[in-house]
């Protein structure tokens, strides 16, 4: 059972008597530290509450929403050192578009990396009309970018540099993606641990060939000025050099079979 405290509607007496207390401490804290506090207790009683009327420990996770993220960090790291229970992760009100994917991820990304945190959920508003898959999404995004858990094959993709003067990387890099996001409800059926897969696309073969030998399969585009080839890896290993006009189709062509060969269940059951 989630046990929560939001910062927008925090015990007021508690919060009173806490500041009482504050003003005639030989060391008064700062308001926030009080705020802080506030907002600790009275987590923390909730959860002893609730097991004094018979819930399990064990069954009790706390949620304190705070919608700044230096709060949030402070906040996690004293009920982590407080408590052993179960502790859900999320920015409150973290807002729209980039400012609340960054503001999530900073928060989330400190505490998780410190061992903090049991659940997680990332709060975006979303833009009008739309809906509220994203918040998924960077959920997930910021969990297999920890090295936390894998939910589908990440595609490495340069950024792209004065080296190439080319869109053809981007435009493959798509393909790639769309690729295995159209297949990969079908590959988590049949392949599993294909969400572990890393494909690289690189926009030269000066940097390039680098990238794609940590993939487990990687391709680099020709760049400026350099020869109409593109040299594919397949762990570590060049393999080939695609030259003809359909480089999107034999490449992924390439990365059908990689997932086919290397994720296979023994199951007799299991067939394309
Ligand atoms: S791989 Fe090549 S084109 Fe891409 S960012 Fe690196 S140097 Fe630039």
């Amino acid at each position: 059972m989630r046990i929560g405290v939001n910062w927008g509607s925090l015990d007021q007496d508690l919060l009173a008597r806490l500041m009482d207390q504050n003003t005639s401490a030989a060391l008064p804290l700062t308001t926030a530290a009080i705020m802080h506090e506030a907002i600790l207790q009275s987590a923390l009683d909730s959860a002893q509450q609730a097991e004094a009327i018979g819930l399990e420990p064990g069954r009790i996770v706390l949620s304190c929403k705070m919608s700044g993220v230096q709060d949030l960090i402070v906040i996690y790291r004293a009920l982590a050192q407080r408590c052993n229970y179960a502790l859900h992760l999320g920015l409150t009100e973290a807002g729209m578009g980039t400012k609340g994917i960054v503001a999530s991820t900073a928060a989330l990304a400190i505490l998780l990396q410190e061992g903090i945190g049991d659940t997680i959920r990332i709060s975006l508003t979303p833009e009008p009309g739309g809906t509220r898959i994203q918040e998924v999404i960077v959920a997930q995004d910021i969990l297999q970018s920890l090295g936390l858990r894998n939910f589908a094959p990440s595609v490495t993709a340069c950024p792209g540099c004065g080296r190439t003067t080319s869109s053809a990387f981007q435009t493959l890099a798509r393909h790639v993606q769309d690729h295995i996001r159209a297949a990969l409800p079908n590959w988590r059926t049949l392949y599993p641990g294909v969400e572990t897969l890393k494909v690289a696309v690189m926009g030269c073969i000066v940097n390039g060939p680098g990238e794609s030998k940590h993939a487990n399969i990687g391709i680099s585009l020709p760049g400026t000025g350099e020869q109409p080839a593109a040299p594919v890896y397949i762990d570590g290993r060049k393999i080939t050099t695609l030259k003809s006009a359909n480089i999107a189709e034999e490449f992924t062509a390439i990365l059908d079979n990689y997932v086919r060969n290397h994720y296979t269940t023994p199951s007799p059951n299991n067939s394309e």
